[in-house]
Parts: C-alpha cells; sequence; structure tokens
C-alpha cells in the first residue's frame, strides 16, 4: 500500500523571537509568532504525515491551548507524531518540503535542514527535498509578513 498526504501552514513573523525551519535555528532579524517553537516547516511536515495517514492534524494532536506544548521544539513534536503505532507502522518514502519565504535567504541552510529531517525521520539525506522560493514580493510572504510551507509526503505499508 501506497498513501500520500500534504501540509501547509503559515506562521507570522515576529520581534524577538529565534527562528527555526526543519528544526535548525536560522539567523533572522525576526522570528515565527506561534504556541510552540513555530517551526512552520515542521508543521507542514507533520500535516502531511497525518494527512496520508487520515489521522487529523497538528492542531488535534497538539492544540495550540495546552501548556505543554508551550515553546516547545517541533521536532519533538514530530518525532511524537513517527512514533505513534498507526505512523510506526508506515515507511516513509520520501518528503518533499516547499519554504516560501521573501526573507531571510534559506539557501545557505537547505543542508543543515535536509540532514537535521533525516536524522530525526531516520531516513536518508536523499529521501529528503527542502525548496525554497519567494513569491515575487507579492501577498503576505512577499511583504515578509510571515513564512509559509508546502509539504508530501509518501509512506509504504
Ligand atoms: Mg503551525
Amino acid at each position: 500500500m501506497i498513501r500520500t498526504g500534504n501540509g501547509f501552514d503559515v506562521h507570522a513573523f515576529a520581534e524577538n523571537r529565534k527562528l527555526f525551519l526543519c528544526g535548525t535555528e536560522i539567523p533572522c532579524d525576526e522570528g515565527l509568532l506561534g504556541h510552540s517553537d513555530a517551526d512552520v516547516a515542521v508543521h507542514a511536515l507533520i500535516d502531511a504525515i497525518l494527512g496520508a495517514l487520515a489521522l487529523g492534524d497538528i492542531g488535534m494532536w497538539f492544540p495550540d491551548h495546552d501548556d505543554a506544548y508551550l515553546d516547545i521544539d517541533s521536532m519533538i513534536l514530530l518525532e511524537k507524531v513517527l512514533a505513534d503505532p498507526r505512523v510506526a507502522a508506515w515507511k516513509i518514502l520520501n518528503c518533499d518540503l516547499t519554504i516560501i519565504a521573501q526573507k531571510p535567504k534559506l539557501g545557505a541552510y537547505r543542508e543543515a535542514m535536509r540532514r537535521n529531517l533525516a536524522e530525526y525521520m531516520k531516513l536518508a539525506v536523499d529521501q529528503i527535498s527542502v525548496k525554497f522560493t519567494t513569491t515575487e514580493h507579492l501577498g503576505f510572504t512577499g511583504r515578509g509578513e510571515g513564512i509559509a510551507t508546502i509539504a508530501s509526503v509518501t509512506l509504504e505499508k
């Protein structure tokens, strides 16, 4: 059996926050606002995994009104999802992320992000694609108001 899922997430920039993408801290004058560490890339990835297996969404699993998840490292959320027996029964074949950001420049961090996800997901780096795009200054990402991510995942059992 093969299943595929997609995920999408957005977080707004805010001052006095650190920026984390794929569990990697990125130097930036602003970070992303959120209940957790606001790692928009990992949130989209989690939703893609949950979507593939029709297990709901990240908000159902980790409610943003639950203090247990306040400022939590989103990689821990990813680990919790992967450890669930309903997910662990499947083998992840590949992940493909598109991080939509006008700023900061992210290309230099691509390999660190891939390695980080590979380590946490116990996958090979070549099973993980991390892509970046701007929106040519259009829309909220283009105005530098926040970062969005689209993720796709394929799993096999
Ligand atoms: Mg989120």
